[in-house]
């Protein structure tokens, strides 16, 4: 089952101290694409500037990433530029450009607005709330944000939050928009607003998925190698929802296994940088990263401990 993203599409230069990549492939719908299309069918809806290497897509389209919803308006592309720190953890911004970005108005192409799953990536949450008005009868949307529209556009985002199924949001913008420093009071204070699921990331530390039912922990992928965080929240959102279309279910279980490849997704985002590991990235890779991560995490009670 096709997955609709909509979100930026942009050239990113990034600095990390193992090196810097100028004007690289990103945004996220770039890094959402490049995850779920490894699962499924996905349709793009995004704007880039006629400055855009559309050839350096070319790899997306190939694997199902349907790129009709991807406007070319006269101007500049959306350029965004970050510095990470030595451990890779904190990031500055160094640059935003929006070029045009500034006038994007996401219009879902006729042939997408049945999509039945469906992800808000970063973008105005007045836009999240456009599409939303433009898809018919949507089984799960899911949508990020970040601390910039949770300043700006609170109310806004406070109406999405009441039409989306799912919100993925890092721990600073969880308390920041509960205004609680406790995460899991801050995750009952968002769930009370209206997604019945919600993800908090924690970068490397992993990520916590809350349900009206249970709460369930994945760390992050311990790796020997990360060179480029960027992107990382992006891919795994497509980890996760891509696992949920290709399996077309929503119990326990899926949420679960779902959360599991986010995980795995975002560990290979961060490898190289910019797109580039999702390139020649196969299944066989995914599942047996899966795998590892079943053996890392799972044990067994002692028979005697009565529970
Ligand atoms: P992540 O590391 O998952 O937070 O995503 C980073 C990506 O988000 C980069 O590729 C940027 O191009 C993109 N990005 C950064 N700032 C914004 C913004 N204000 N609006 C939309 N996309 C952005």
């Amino acid at each position: 089952m096709s997955i609709l993203v909509v979100g930026s599409v942009a050239l990113d230069t990034v600095e990390t101290p193992f090196g810097r990549a100028d004007d690289a492939l990103g945004g996220s719908a770039t890094f959402f694409s490049s995850a779920a299309s490894l699962f499924g069918p996905v349709q793009l809806v995004g704007v880039v500037g006629d400055d855009y290497p559309l050839d350096a897509l070319s790899f997306l389209a190939e694997r199902g990433v349907d790129l009709a919803g991807l406007e070319q308006a006269r101007g500049e592309s959306f350029r965004w530029s970050g510095v990470y720190s030595f451990d890779l953890n904190t990031r500055e911004t160094l640059e935003t450009r929006l070029g045009v970005f500034a006038d994007f108005e996401p219009k879902i192409p006729e042939a997408f607005r049945d999509a039945e799953w469906v992800f808000l990536g970063n973008i105005d949450p007045e836009l999240q709330l456009g599409v939303l008005d433009q898809v018919y009868q949507p089984r799960f949307v899911a949508c990020d944000t970040m601390n910039l529209w949770i300043d700006i556009k609170r109310d806004r985002l406070l109406e999405l939050l009441r039409r989306v199924d799912l919100l993925l949001v890092n721990d600073a913008e969880a308390r920041q928009l509960s205004g609680d420093h406790n995460l899991a009071r801050a995750a009952r204070w968002i769930m009370d607003r209206g997604p019945r699921y919600l993800i908090i990331k924690k970068g490397e530390h992993g990520a916590i998925l809350f349900t009206p039912h249970s709460t369930f922990f994945a760390p992050g992928f311990p790796l020997e190698e990360v060179f480029d965080p960027t992107g990382a929240g992006d891919a795994f959102a497509g980890g996760f929802m891509g696992h949920l279309a290709q399996c077309g279910r929503l119990d326990d279980g899926d949420l679960r296994r779902a959360v599991i490849y986010g995980s795995v997704l975002g560990s290979f985002a961060v490898e190289r940088f910019s797109v580039e590991r999702f390139k020649d990235l196969s299944p066989e890779e995914i599942e047996d990263r899966v795998r590892a991560f079943r053996e890392m995490t799972v044990f067994e009670l002692p028979v005697d401990a009565g529970v």
